[in-house]
């Protein structure tokens, strides 16, 4: 493992009774690259995200994050992520409800309108959570991610279901967590999603790795090219 790797895995392999959900995959992302990991639904992306933040245990293989086991305490604390939506409150603020999560995280309140302004939702903070669009909530999402100042951000497909506009804030948003030094990982089923805001990319279907490179070098390769599915 490189000494500059801030997730290393290795045959990281998830069954659920017969069904295996991630089948052996290597993976190796580096200190401040945004790294794209897409597939299709149903891929793996989810399940290797949790794993990897300790929320799902491995059925085999290793993983290491921030140079730690998944699921160690200080890895956590030194991660932000957005998997499954935080339960934010409809009827409170969006400034409220990250009161409430810092207070949770034992984080001080002096983070929650940097976190805030990181998201350009500053000028709606004190609006209900319920009033936002979509594309507002997931963006209070990275948010709640950000609270903790973390050095890594996991976000799990941030852009479903999003409008054009609120995909192109969040990509912006993205990039910016790039550009402030943060190593990002994104999962989507979108390749110009990965192209545009991601340096490295690995491509994961049916549980396996496709193949891992650079955004240059998966541009040569147009039958990578993956599609949302009906339901999104
Ligand atoms: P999506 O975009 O739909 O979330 P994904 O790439 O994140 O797709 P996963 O959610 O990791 O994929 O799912 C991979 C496979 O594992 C799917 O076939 C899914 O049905 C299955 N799976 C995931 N979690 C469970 C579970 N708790 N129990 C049984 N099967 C599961």
């Amino acid at each position: 493992m490189s000494t500059d790797a801030v997730i290393s895995a290795e045959a990281l392999t998830k069954r659920y009774g017969s069904v295996v959900a991630v089948d052996g995959v290597d993976l190796t992302v580096r200190r401040g690259e945004a790294f794209g990991f897409l597939g299709p639904n149903g891929a793996g992306k989810t399940t290797t995200l949790r794993m990897l933040l300790g929320l799902v245990r491995p059925s085999s293989g290793r993983a290491s994050i921030l140079g730690r086991p998944p699921g160690d305490p200080d890895a956590l604390r030194r991660t932000g992520s957005l998997i499954e939506g935080p339960g934010f409150y409809p009827y409170l603020s969006g400034r409220t409800n990250l009161e409430l999560m810092a207070r949770y995280a034992a984080v001080p309140a002096s983070r929650v309108m940097p976190a805030l302004e990181a998201v350009d939702l500053a000028g709606r903070a004190g609006d209900r959570f319920g009033s936002y669009s979509l594309g507002m909530k997931q963006r209070l999402g990275v948010a709640a991610a950000l609270l903790k100042d973390p050095e890594l951000v996991i976000l799990d497909e941030p852009t479903n279901g999003l409008d054009p506009q609120g995909m192109r804030d969040m990509r912006a948003l993205i990039a910016d967590l790039g550009d402030q030094g943060r190593t990002v990982i994104l999962s989507s089923h979108l390749m110009q999603e990965v192209q545009a805001v991601c340096q490295r990319v690995a491509v994961i279907d049916h549980g396996h790795i496709v193949t891992v490179g650079t955004v240059e070098e998966l541009r040569g390769q147009p039958d990578l090219e993956v599609r949302a599915t009906p339901s999104d």
